[in-house]
């Protein structure tokens, strides 16, 4: 095969001009009509679609761009197939092989990637939402939790009281003593729903249906350390990331916080959190029960209480379970976790007056 025939553009005009093509011993040698010879070195050769013997070959060079060959291996006078068998064993980087190894290599290394990401998210239980709560500026999170709260529980619907408000800090005082576990704003407010829950910035919001139906303050005081282990853990700030989207998410934190928050304090509302994220809130609660010397079996006791009014579907009463229990299940194992806590000596979280004014702080 001396040389075979073919048209040549040069990119600057749709005019092609017929071609003779060589190989050359480097070089694939294109000549033009007169024109002095077009060298194109083999290794600098180049195809958008893999070279193959029965298709017509359409190949460029790195060096001269918009530059473009063009073979019919039908109507070049060799036999079919000749000069694309010639150029792949010249140029192996035109090849079909080479062309899905290109591929193959970035769409397996991705692949892996992601696989390994996979397995390290099983087995570590590592959550992006998570770890990125855990970056969130302390003025983002007011800002976050002011929000949520304002939506939640609007002023109008927060109760105060001296005495009330007077008890309410003795439980937190104990719980949380010298603020050991950060400042927290926890707030009792009139709501439909027997619900407590926290807000980000290490906000707690109790609702009065809840006060009303425990019936000590120790159930109280067991609810509340448990919201404060999910404040603790910023698990509040991840769930809302969740909500928005992780991009949302980092424009909002990228720019400080905005109007996002508007909406999402009803996602907060209904979230569930993970069962890791309840046994982690568990845990606190109990670490500060012992700390405050508070009995633990009351906490148990209640969430027993709960599941036990929606197993009876009391009416018109078990949707509004429902909310607290959605966003706290009351699972067999977690009140078993709370009664195999072993014992200490324990004191009532609140005097039987601060348990009576906290009752009545919503008048
Ligand atoms: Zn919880």
């Amino acid at each position: 095969m001396l040389y075979t025939e073919g048209s040549f553009s040069d990119g600057r005009s749709a005019a092609t001009y017929p071609a003779r093509i060589a190989f050359g011993d480097d070089a694939l040698i294109i000549r033009l009509g007169g024109e002095a010879a077009h060298a194109w070195s083999y290794e600098g050769l180049q195809s958008s679609h893999p070279v193959h013997p029965d298709e017509i070959v359409l190949i460029g060079h790195g060096d001269f761009p918009g530059e473009r060959l063009q073979v019919n291996p039908v109507t070049d006078g060799h036999p079919p197939g000749e000069f694309a068998r010639e150029l792949i064993r010249r140029a192996p980087q035109l090849s079909r092989r080479a062309a899905s190894w290109r591929l193959f290599v970035p769409m397996a290394a991705a692949t892996l990637a992601l696989v390994l990401a996979g397995l390290w998210l099983w087995f570590t239980d590592y959550s992006l939402a998570q770890s990125m709560a855990r970056w969130i500026p302390e003025g983002v999170r007011d800002q976050m939790g002011r929000q949520v709260v304002a939506q939640l529980a609007p002023a109008g619907k927060i109760c105060h009281s001296e005495a009330g408000d007077a008890a309410l800090a003795a439980m937190a005082g104990r719980l949380n003593t010298d603020n050991a576990n950060g400042r927290f704003n926890i707030q009792v407010a009139r709501l439909k729903v027997i619900n407590a829950f926290a807000a980000p910035g290490r906000n707690i919001i109790i609702s009065d249906k809840l006060i009303e139906f425990a019936k000590s303050p120790d159930e109280v005081a067991g609810v509340l350390a448990h919201e404060m282990g999910h404040g603790i853990e910023t698990h509040p700030e991840a769930g809302i990331i969740r909500a928005l989207g992780i991009s949302t998410a980092i424009s909002v934190l990228m720019g400080g916080a905005s109007d996002s928050f508007a909406s999402i304090g009803a996602t907060l509302l209904q979230m569930n959190y993970s069962r890791k994220a309840e046994r982690e809130a568990d845990a606190h609660a109990l670490r500060l029960l012992r700390g405050a010397r508070i009995a633990p079996g009351p906490l148990a006791g209640f969430f027993k209480r709960i599941d036990k009014k929606i197993n009876d579907k009391a009416g018109g009463f078990s949707r509004t379970v429902m909310r607290i229990l959605s966003t706290h299940p009351a699972t067999g194992d977690r009140v078993r976790m709370i009664r195999q806590t072993g014992s200490w000596d324990t004191k009532p979280a609140l005097s039987e007056d601060e348990w009576q004014a906290l009752r009545k702080i919503c008048g």
